[in-house]
């Protein structure tokens, strides 16, 4: 391959561009890799990962609360906000360190700073040094959203800044009723903080399954959230320390911290798109086929900046196939149906394929098993916490179509359902599964009783 300065330049070293310049490299190709902030992206360094720490942090308060009951003394105890932000930048480290060396392991040359189309084989790194290469792997991931045409938006902060705060507000505003939304209110609320959701249509987490959206808002009012549905803000204005937010209906109060969690946009801006003739779809993402081939046949694109299906193994599966397709000589296209996913909200969620909204949409009959209880573990501690489970069946070929859960534990279950799933379990598979006693998970083989409303 030569003629060019590289085989492969890969723009931004996050979830899919690192495994893309890994594996490519390991088949033999000549690698650079560039990143402008740093090594592991958006899941390692201010997403999954910190998040799922925080996560973590946040369910000490009602685990202590619980242990009571099971017969422990509860001695006094507190929360220390900068141990738990000095301990997680240290594993951040960690594994900003790993991520490193394991490109340069794989014989990857990494390049900080930002770089930028200048052609379909030719780069441009902020330093002014241009570089060619016979192919370029656009994995620049996504941004978060925030609405500019409010008045005082400046004054918000996203999920980017909630990981380094100076300190904990007594009160959080998160705007919006997504992943991120919910589950940082999950993590303010755990951590002792009054937290506001406003959410602007009839209730959270759209896109996923009715019942488990209702269960989760439900469960998180009784933690003490503040869900207003049908709301928006409309200003925000310093006040004090913090800040003073207003409401669309004209309701008006003060909070240490306003949050956008109003989804993110793909990192497009100023790439030079235009200059390499890449393409965008109508959401401004990197227009690509089922191979992340772009128009241009020399530029390919991965994770995010496509925005397929904006997670993390996504865009890790995506950067492999791209590698083995394009030097491994094994053309692979990734299956984007399927993907179990979790919100790590409190109760946390998992679910895999269709809701039953959707199923109802395209079969003629549809059979819902649920079953809703409370977990064993709340008949000592006295919680008020129930778990949902419900399975969405082809009333026509008894398929499992989709697996819906709200409850502890809910993601670890839905990789397992994800499995059942994609090998198109039935439901009398399901049923001929004999349970593991004594779990939650066995609700899932006992459901025997269709529901009829
Ligand atoms: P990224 O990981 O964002 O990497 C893109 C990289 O490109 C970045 O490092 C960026 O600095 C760099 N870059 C951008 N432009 C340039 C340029 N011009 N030059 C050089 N470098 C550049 N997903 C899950 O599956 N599970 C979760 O629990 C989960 N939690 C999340 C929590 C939060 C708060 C957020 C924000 C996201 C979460 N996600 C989660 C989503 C997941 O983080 C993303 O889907 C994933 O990181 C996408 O990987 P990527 O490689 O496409 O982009
Ligand atoms: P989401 O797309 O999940 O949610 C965005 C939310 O913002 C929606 O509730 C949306 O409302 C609302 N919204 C959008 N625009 C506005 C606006 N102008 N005013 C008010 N509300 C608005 O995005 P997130 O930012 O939460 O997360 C981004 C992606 O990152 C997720 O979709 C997911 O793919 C990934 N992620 C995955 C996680 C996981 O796997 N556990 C965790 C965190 C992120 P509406 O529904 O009405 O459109």
């Amino acid at each position: 391959m030569s003629g060019f300065d590289y085989d492969l330049f890969v723009i931004g070293a996050g979830s899919g561009g690192v495994r893309a310049g890994r594996i490519a490299a390991r088949h033999g190709a000549r690698v650079a890799v560039a990143e402008e902030y740093r090594v592991g992206g958006t899941c390692v360094i201010r997403g999954c990962v910190p998040k799922k720490l925080f996560v973590q942090a946040s369910k000490f308060a009602e685990e202590f609360e619980d242990a009571v009951g099971f017969g422990w003394t509860s001695s006094k105890v507190s929360f220390d906000w900068w141990t738990l932000v000095e301990n997680k930048n240290r594993e951040i480290d960690r594994l900003n360190k790993a991520y490193i060396r394991n490109l340069e392991a794989a014989g990857a040359e990494l390049i900080p700073g930002r770089a930028t189309l200048e052609g379909p084989n030719a780069v441009r790194l902020a330093s002014g040094r241009g570089i060619t290469a016979r192919y370029i792997l656009i994995a620049t991931g996504a941004t978060p959203f925030v609405p500019r045409h409010l008045p005082g938006h400046e004054l918000a902060i996203t999920s980017n800044e909630a990981f380094n705060l100076e300190s904990l507000p007594a009160r959080i505003v998160i705007v919006g009723s997504g992943y991120i939304a919910v589950e940082f209110a999950g993590i303010f609320s755990g951590l002792g903080v009054e937290t506001v959701l406003v959410c602007r249509g009839g209730q959270i987490l759209r896109g996923f399954d009715d019942d488990i959206r209702n269960h989760l808002a439900a469960e998180m009012r009784k933690k003490g959230i503040e869900i207003r549905t049908q709301a928006g803000v409309s200003s925000i204005e310093r006040s004090g320390g913090g800040v003073r937010v207003t409401l669309n209906d004209g309701v008006s109060f003060g909070a240490g911290q306003i949050m956008f969690a109003t989804g993110r946009i793909p990192n497009v801006m100023d790439l030079g798109l235009e200059k390499a003739g890449v393409e965008l779809t109508p959401h401004h993402a990197v227009k690509v086929d089922d191979y992340s081939q772009t128009g241009v046949p020399s530029i390919y694109a991965v994770g995010d900046v496509t925005n397929r299906v904006n997670l993390t193994p996504v865009a890790i599966r995506e950067g492999h196939a791209f590698a083995d397709t394009v030097f491994g000589g094994k053309p692979v296209k990734v299956d984007h149906s399927l993907i179990p996913t979790a919100v790590f909200s409190q109760p946390e969620i998992g679910a895999v394929g269709l809701t039953e909204a959707q199923a109802r949409g395209q079969c003629p009959a549809v059979d819902i098993y649920k079953t809703s209880f409370r977990p064993m573990r709340h008949t000592l501690s006295g919680r008020d916490g129930r778990m949902l489970m419900k399975l969405v069946v082809d009333g026509g070929t008894d398929r499992v179509l989709g697996c819906h859960i709200c409850g502890p534990d809910a993601g670890e279950m839905a990789q397992l359902l994800g499995i059942s799933v994609r090998l198109g379990a039935k439901k009398s598979d399901f049923d001929a599964t004999m349970a593991v006693h004594p779990t939650a998970a066995e609700e899932l083989v006992t459901m025997r009783e269709k529901w009829t409303g």
